[in-house]
Order: structure tokens, then C-alpha cells, then sequence
């Protein structure tokens, strides 16, 4: 086994997969209006799925994989594809908006699913339907406490921007008051067509602001190569997260490697490269090269774009980012 090591040491544990790009929702700060989406035959088979993650894990030794998308249950063989994934040495974790959940729960849990994170932007339906362009917040909700009750290990994935709910912060806190639930809340990041500006992002440091005066609040050590930053309500059992990629990235220890729905693999979020594996693949040709040629070209930081800068007014992070988060897999 040969360690996937980049240029400034860091080790890639943790691979992505995005396994379709469309979705039942289109929130706003991940899918532009007229997104196009790949036709079927160019999306992954579960074979090809199979075949890439289980090269990652034996072959580069990938501890943690996470399926994505899009929406990973707009894909009708998505139980299957965790049974294939989740006979493999890793720590295996799924995301999805859980509008179709009650429709795979029990299969993906017989199949060796034990956690998921699920997208919660708001509790109230209206706005519901404005972040995501769809109505579902009844469903979303009920499938929430049905990943609960059925012994998954759940967190919820909470985008803050101002002006949209970010009057909502403490509401989501109270969550963690009596179950042990995992709220992360998610810095608005720019991608291309999601209207990113820097005066929507609510920042890490404004939220702590928020929460602490509420609240006593206390700091909880971060996992390893964690991307998110932890805390509690002191005596509360859940905690509370904050992924700061705008204000306060953490790319100094970020271990993930990432792969599009159609086996494009991607070495940052940010990346404006890809490389293409899904085509040698197909054609039978070894991935070795392609794949730590990719890992090499890491940029130190948010894929070699400028760090975020309160004081200035340019826009060059929405600029150059490459593709929406729905494609890329987030
Ligand atoms: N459909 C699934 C879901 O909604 O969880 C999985 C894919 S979604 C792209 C993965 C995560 O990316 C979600 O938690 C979503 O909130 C987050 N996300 C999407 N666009 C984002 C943005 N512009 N800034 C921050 N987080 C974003
Ligand atoms: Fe779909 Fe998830 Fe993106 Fe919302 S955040 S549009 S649910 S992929």
C-alpha cells in the first residue's frame, strides 16, 4: 500500500463520492436555476464504484468514504452501492437532503449504513421553499426523526447566511438540549452561479458571538483532520459545529480527495483541475500515475484561490470557482 502524500505532507485518508449530479431540490447556493445534468450512461456505474473505492481503500489506504452527490437517493440502486462500499475497511457516511429517505431507510441500514448527514437549513416551510425551490420541509423533517429513531448516527448540515436564516442559529443550538444530535453549521462557500457574496457569509466568529450569548458554550477537542470546528452548550448532550472554509479554512489539515458523479477525481473543493479516471478506467488502463500525478497538484490552500478577506471587496472567489457545488459533491 502506497499513502496518497502531497507536496506539503499532507496524507489523503478520506475520499468523496459524488454518485449522480441531479437532485429533487435546488437550493439556491448549490444549483443554479438552469443546471444541466450529466445523461445516465456518463454517471458511474455501481461496478465502476465498486472497482475506484475499493482501489482507494487497498491501494492507497483510504480510511473514511462518504457517498454525495447531488442527491445520492435519486439513485435507485444507492442500497446497493452502500452494501458493495460498506464491506470495505472504512468508516462509511452518507449525505443527503433526506426528501426520499423513507423510501431507502430500512434498506440502507440492512445494507451497513450507521451514519448520515442530513441538510436542514430552516424549520419553518415557507422558507423552506425558498432556499430550495422545492416544498419538502414536512418530509424532510419527518425522515430526520425516522434516521434517529432507526439507530443512525445523525447530523444535520446547516448553511448560515445572512438575511436568510441565520435568525434561526439558536433554534438549531436548542436541538442539542435534550438529544444527543449533531448540528454543523456551514460558512455560505462561493461556487460558480450561487450568487456568493461576502456580505451573506455569516461567520464563524459572528455565530460564536451569537450562540455564547445565549448560551454558556464550552470548546470540544476536533477529530483529526476534522473540517469542522466543535462545541456544546455546557451539560448538553449534542454538540454544535462550525466548517469556517470562508473565514478560517482549515486546508492545513485537510485529508480529502474527492470524485464526481461521472469519475472525475478532484483534489480539493476548490480545485479549478480534474482528472479523468472513469475514461482510462473504462479503456483498462492503469491509475496509479493519473492518480498521484492529481494528489501532487494540490494547492496549499482553498485550491489556490485568496483567502477570504473581510475588508475587501473583490469577488475573485466567486469568479474562479469552476463548477457548482451540486456537481462537484459536496
Ligand atoms: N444533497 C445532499 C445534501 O443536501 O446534503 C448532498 C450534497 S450537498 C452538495 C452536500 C452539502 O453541501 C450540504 O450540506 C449542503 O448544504 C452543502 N452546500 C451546498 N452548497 C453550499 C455552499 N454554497 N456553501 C456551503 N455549503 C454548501
Ligand atoms: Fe440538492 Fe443538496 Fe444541493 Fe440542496 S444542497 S440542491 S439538496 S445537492
Amino acid at each position: 500500500m502506497t499513502l496518497l502524500t502531497d507536496r506539503f505532507s499532507r496524507t489523503h485518508r478520506s475520499l468523496r463520492i459524488s454518485i449522480v449530479d441531479k437532485c429533487d431540490l435546488r437550493c439556491a447556493y448549490c444549483m443554479p436555476e438552469e443546471q444541466q445534468f450529466l445523461r445516465n450512461e456518463a454517471l458511474m456505474t455501481r461496478e465502476e464504484i465498486r472497482t475506484l473505492a475499493t482501489l482507494f481503500v487497498e491501494r492507497y489506504g483510504i480510511t473514511k468514504v462518504r457517498l454525495t452527490g447531488g442527491e445520492p437517493l435519486m439513485r435507485r440502486d444507492v442500497a446497493e452501492i452502500v452494501g458493495d462500499l460498506a464491506k470495505l475497511p472504512v468508516k462509511l457516511g452518507l449525505s443527503t437532503n433526506a426528501m426520499r429517505l423513507h423510501l431507502f431507510l430500512d434498506r440502507l441500514v440492512a445494507a451497513g449504513l450507521k451514519s448520515v448527514n442530513i441538510s436542514l437549513d430552516t424549520f419553518d416551510a415557507e422558507r423552506f421553499r425558498q432556499i430550495a425551490r422545492r416544498e419538502g420541509f414536512d418530509q424532510v423533517w419527518a425522515n430526520i426523526q425516522a434516521a434517529v429513531d432507526s439507530g443512525l448516527r445523525v447530523k444535520l448540515n446547516t448553511v448560515v447566511m445572512r438575511g436568510v436564516n441565520e435568525d434561526e442559529l439558536l433554534r438549531f443550538v436548542e436541538l442539542t438540549r435534550d438529544r444527543n444530535v449533531h448540528v454543523r453549521f456551514i460558512e455560505f462557500m462561493p461556487f460558480a452561479g450561487n450568487h456568493w457574496g461576502r456580505d451573506k457569509v455569516y461567520t464563524y466568529a459572528e455565530m460564536l458571538g451569537r450562540i455564547g450569548s445565549a448560551f454558556p458554550i464550552e470548546k470540544l477537542d476536533d477529530e483529526p483532520n476534522s473540517t469542522a470546528k466543535a462545541w456544546r452548550v455546557k451539560g448538553w448532550p449534542g454538540t454544535f459545529a462550525v466548517i469556517s472554509t470562508v473565514t478560517e479554512p482549515f486546508c492545513g489539515s485537510c485529508d480529502r480527495l474527492r470524485l464526481t458523479a461521472e469519475g472525475k477525481m478532484r483534489n480539493c473543493l476548490f480545485a479549478r483541475e480534474e482528472t479523468d479516471l472513469l475514461t482510462p478506467l473504462r479503456k483498462g488502463e492503469d491509475l496509479d500515475a493519473l492518480i498521484r500525478a492529481n494528489v501532487l497538484a494540490k494547492h496549499e490552500m482553498l485550491g489556490g484561490l485568496p483567502r477570504f478577506q473581510p475588508d475587501k471587496q473583490d469577488e475573485v472567489l466567486h469568479d474562479l470557482s469552476t463548477r457548482p457545488m451540486v456537481s462537484i459533491g459536496g
